[in-house]
């Protein structure tokens, strides 16, 4: 990305959108806030789009309130995307995982920077800032601020949003990509007034008991096969209603099955009778992407280890589908 070319563009006063994917997550939410926070100090006037709704464990992050859902606040978000000169769109590398936005966005006139750690890239953005070896689109905007010599403007709130991302996304500091960098941007973070500990009981200490007795049952329906080092989950629309599911509670599930001592491949398959979709989200340890294999059979994409993709079948029958797959991978997955 041309750092100096930025540089000037964000000299005057913009009108400007940041947007992220459909059903966002804590990266998509705390980058989008954080670059909201920054470019408003600078001057700008800046408005957050999401296609949708996200869950409630993120409804508590600084700026949170003024995010605008281009599914039920339309009319403002038109009129936002209509006058904006920048748009950043960031944590999603093509605009159709921009959801019922993808039409509006392919259509406007303004200069797009992506700033993004996902798999190939799409062109639509005139600055690209693509990582795929990043954490998360957090850091990311950690390092674009860093880039403009403005480290010293980030306050708490945005070294609030900017913890959120890199926590959620690297699954508390686990994963490949949690780098000594990554920890480095985390302690200065925290020495920027990021409270560690506040932020990990908002997003992890937010079960109902609904929600546990959801993880019951998605248990139950663990299923292990042992010769492809695979287990996987299946969530009906029926189990979702009886335990009154809502968007965000079945984060995280996916990583019961790979928490098996053996697993490599890990899979959730969740019924979305409204959507008539079954989402699908993969994870995996080691050399086997779930990027690939999402991309290759479900219409979808992501990281190396972490991608979720759709079925149009019924739940039985993408079920089916998926374990009809893997003797194709089964050299792959014992390796
Ligand atoms: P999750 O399984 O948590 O929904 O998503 C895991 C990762 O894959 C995230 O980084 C997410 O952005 C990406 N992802 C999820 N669903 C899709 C999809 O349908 N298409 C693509 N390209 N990426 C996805
Ligand atoms: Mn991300």
């Amino acid at each position: 990305m041309n750092i100096k070319e930025i540089k000037e563009l964000l000299s005057a006063p913009r009108q400007i959108v940041i947007t992220t994917h459909k059903n966002p997550d804590g990266d998509a939410i705390g980058s989008s806030l954080a670059l909201y926070h920054y470019l408003v100090a600078l001057g700008h006037d800046a408005v957050v789009v999401t296609p949708n709704e996200y869950p409630d464990f993120l409804k508590w992050i600084p700026g949170e309130d003024l995010v605008l859902k281009y599914n039920t606040d339309h009319k403002n978000a038109i009129a936002a995307i209509d006058k904006a000169e920048l748009i950043f769109t960031l944590d999603f590398n093509h605009l159709s995982r921009s959801g019922d936005m993808e039409d509006k966005l392919n259509k406007a006139n303004a200069t797009f920077i992506m700033i993004d750690h996902h798999q190939q890239p799409d062109d639509y953005a005139k600055y690209t800032y693509s990582d795929v070896g990043m954490s998360s689109t957090c850091q990311m905007v950690y390092h674009f601020i860093e880039q403009l010599n403005h480290l010293q403007k980030v306050t708490p709130q945005i070294a609030t949003c900017i913890y959120v991302g890199i926590m959620t996304d690297t699954g508390s500091f686990r994963f490949r990509s949690t780098t000594s960098k990554t920890h480095q941007v985390l302690a200065h973070l925290i020495d920027l007034g990021a409270d560690n500990t506040k932020i990990h009981e908002n997003v992890y200490d937010t079960n109902t008991l609904s929600r546990l007795q959801l993880k019951g049952v998605a248990l139950n329906n663990l299923k292990v096969l042992p010769e492809y080092h695979t287990a996987y989950i299946t969530m009906s629309q029926k189990e979702l209603d009886h335990y009154k599911f809502k968007k965000g509670d079945t984060e995280g599930f996916v990583n019961i099955g790979l928490s098996i001592q053996g697993i490599k491949f890990a899979a959730i398959f969740i019924e979305n009778k409204k959507e008539k979709i079954i989402k699908i989200s993969l994870r995996s340890k080691g050399d086997f992407s779930v990027n690939e294999f999402s991309r290759n059979h479900f219409e979808g994409g992501g990281h190396h280890n972490a991608a979720g993709g759709r079925s149009n079948l019924s739940l039985p029958d993408t079920v089916d589908k998926f374990i009809s797959i893997l003797p194709s991978y089964k050299k792959l997955l014992n390796q």
